[in-house]
């Protein structure tokens, strides 16, 4: 198979060394078809080791590999080298989050976030005997929320997270309105008074960058807006 020889610049820091990041080169062979998260490995097994990032799956599934691509945040894993049609391709970590090493960001505020808006099923009825089973046009709407991986690309593009830190932000703020929406969820009020403070919902830009850059296409800013809507009219 015809290789074509591509560069990557990748931003290095280890912030534990007290050295300044800088941004490191490397010639990769990349043949048709392979993606960012290939050419990351490779370069880790042939050219440096002590490159640090995150993946898993290798398949759009974990959502470990999100990472800023030329400019753009983006899963490596799905993300093929030919098609950014530049000859340097550079890499760095996800922003809006502290990096640990390399590519490699503390995702543990992210999921704090998560948590704080109690992602899991509070029905009023007890448990039946089997599952909570929900009708299919009445699941429609929470539906897409369901598929987020947690990959933080959303967090990554939203422009609140740099002057209000403490901001939920889009995916937490999407799982919030995936059991909001849920026809089984029988928690409403509660649920609103997690997301009513001036990190919840009302700090949102609704510029819908979080929409665009998802790669399950869950649509963050619509369930913040839809969110509201129910704030204004409980
Ligand atoms: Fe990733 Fe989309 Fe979930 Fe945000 S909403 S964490 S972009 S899957």
């Amino acid at each position: 198979m015809k290789a074509t020889t591509f560069t990557f610049a990748i931003e290095r820091s280890d912030p534990k060394s007290g050295e300044a990041p800088r941004v490191q080169q490397y010639e990769v062979e990349v043949t048709e078809g392979m993606t960012v998260l290939e050419a990351l490995l490779r370069i880790q097994a042939e050219l440096d080791g002590s490159l640090a990032f995150r993946y898993a799956c290798r398949g759009a599934v974990c959502g470990s590999c999100a990472m800023l691509i030329n400019g753009e945040v983006a899963l490596a894993c799905r993300t093929q080298v030919n098609g950014l049609w530049t000859d340097v391709i550079s890499v760095g970590p996800i922003p809006n989050h502290r990096v640990l090493k390399d590519l490699v960001v503390d995702l543990g505020p992210f999921f704090d976030k998560d948590l704080a808006v109690e992602p899991w099923l509070q029905p009023a009825d007890p448990p039946p005997e089997s599952e909570r089973l929900v009708v299919p046009d009445e699941w429609a709407e929470a539906e897409p929320y369901a598929n987020c991986i947690l990959c933080a690309s959303c967090h990554g593009v939203c422009p609140v997270p740099e002057r209000d830190p403490e901001y939920l932000g889009p995916a937490a703020l999407a799982k919030h309105y995936r059991f909001l929406a849920d026809p089984r969820d029988a928690a409403d009020e509660e649920r609103l008074a997690l997301v009513d403070g001036e990190h919840g919902v009302s700090a949102c830009d609704t510029v819908w960058k979080c929409v665009r850059v998802c790669p399950k296409g869950v649509p963050p800013t619509k369930g913040i807006l839809a969110t509201r809507e129910r704030m204004e009219t409980r």
